[in-house]
């Protein structure tokens, strides 16, 4: 359907028989822009700006403190819409805090849950907050050991002496992609808990924590989610664990009374438990907003289109650009997450004199060039656009200018 050699009237005729076609009006992508970067910023919805201005003046402005009858409760509330998005129950998440200060309590609470073992496994590839909050554990705790492993020998990794894993699902340099379900099965095998980032999963790729029996998980909502900069991250508890673990940041919104204002704390019940402090609710209330554009969509749907166009988008690549560029991800559609990875030692400039012709993806040094798909907002044109863009700057050598060599802050 989507092989090499395919012309841009074959993709508009791919955008008629989309069945998510009519997603993209529930979100602003400005004109004649190809946005392949909502893996790192998701695109505004159209919901958002009013469902905020709305929150501001009715809830906040007109109801003032009144509003925390309805506040309390926006962690669950947006955590259950979250959750069946990867394959959650309802209580088993909560949308607060940030990806990494999330990750900080889930290796805290595992660990005190294996008593004797000390040792979590991870990838020395993992993205560099993972590994910053999993040291930052260690130091704390002082008798931590961080095992660092390839991808490919995680399993092997394992022992009795491992209290948790703690690996991100979809790579965020190369969308390569975890077989989840054998490696929580692995780690339960020497009695660890599975701990997963699922930041370019959710919303991305078709996650099923349930079924793949795992026991913890964190992911941020400003990528596939849409949830805007900063938005809150969530937290994912197994039902079964949720009396199990304990929050190591425990705070007063946790606690299982907190108007009680008692000296001694007592967790919430469930999920719950995993809250701290007071919720951002103008944030969350973009974020659940944000999550009306998933109404009637499925992520076996999403993950359908993805596959399809980073297959077009590897095969057009390969066709016309590929002495250029090496495929820095995988082939098997199975393996990779909704991103592509293309390799060039110019890569950082590339990316820079793409954006300048209206195609914006991003750079992962030392060289990677990394492209997103959003099957929500995107269109198959996009893809056929984008490699046509690609080839036009290779062919000018445009990236080799001096404006497109100075290198910015974000890249
Ligand atoms: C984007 C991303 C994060 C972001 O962490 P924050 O603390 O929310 O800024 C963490 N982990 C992975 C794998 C990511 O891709």
């Amino acid at each position: 359907m989507t092989g090499a050699g395919i012309t841009r009237e074959r993709c508009e005729e791919l955008d008629r028989e989309d069945p998510l076609r009519h997603v993209r009006e529930r979100f602003f992508v400005p004109d004649g822009l190809v946005y392949l970067d909502g893996n790192s910023l998701g695109a505004l919805a159209k919901a958002v700006g009013p469902a905020v201005a709305e929150m501001i003046s009715a809830e906040w402005g007109a109801g003032l403190s009144g509003g925390w009858d309805r506040w309390f409760y926006a962690p669950e509330r947006v955590g259950d819409r979250i959750a069946p998005l990867i394959g959650a129950g309802a209580g088993e998440v909560v949308a607060i805090d940030t990806t990494t200060v999330a990750l900080t309590k889930l290796l805290g609470a595992a660990l005190a849950a294996r008593p004797g073992r000390r040792v979590v496994v991870t990838t020395a590839t993992n993205f560099p907050t993972d590994l910053y909050a999993l040291a930052g554990v260690a130091r704390l705790l002082g008798d931590v050991e961080v095992r660092m492993v390839d991808a490919g020998a995680v399993a092997d990794s394992l022992d009795e002496t491992v209290a948790a894993t703690c690996l991100t699902h979809v790579d965020f340099r190369t969308g390569a992609m975890f077989d989840m379900a054998a490696v929580t099965a692995a780690a339960h095998d020497v009695g660890a808990l599975a701990i997963w980032d699922l930041c370019h999963s959710v919303g991305a790729v078709v996650v099923d924590c349930e079924q793949d029996g795992v026991d913890l998980a964190v992911g941020c909502c400003y990528k596939y989610l849409n949830g805007g900069p900063g938005a809150p991250a969530f937290v994912y508890v197994r039902r079964s664990l949720q009396e199990l673990l304990e929050n190591p940041l425990p705070g007063w919104l946790g606690h299982e009374a907190p108007f009680d204002f008692t000296t001694g704390y007592r967790p919430a019940g469930g999920v719950r438990r995993f809250v701290t402090s007071t919720p951002p609710i103008i944030a969350l209330a973009a974020l659940d907003a944000a999550l009306d554009a998933w109404a009637g969509v499925t992520v076996g749907a999403v993950r359908a289109k993805s596959v399809a166009m980073t297959e077009l988008f590897i095969a057009t690549v390969t066709e016309r650009l590929g002495a250029e560029f090496e495929v820095a991800s995988p082939r098997d559609p199975a393996r990779r997450g909704s991103q592509v990875s293309l390799r060039h030692e110019q890569g950082y400039s590339i990316v820079q004199a793409l954006i300048a012709r209206g195609v914006v993806g991003d750079f992962r040094a030392p060289d990677l060039c990394r492209f997103g798909f959003t099957p929500l907002y995107l269109r198959y044109v996009d893809v056929f656009d984008a490699v046509e863009q690609l080839v036009a700057v290779i062919e000018s050598e445009e990236h080799t200018e001096e404006r497109f060599r100075a290198r910015r802050p974000v890249t």
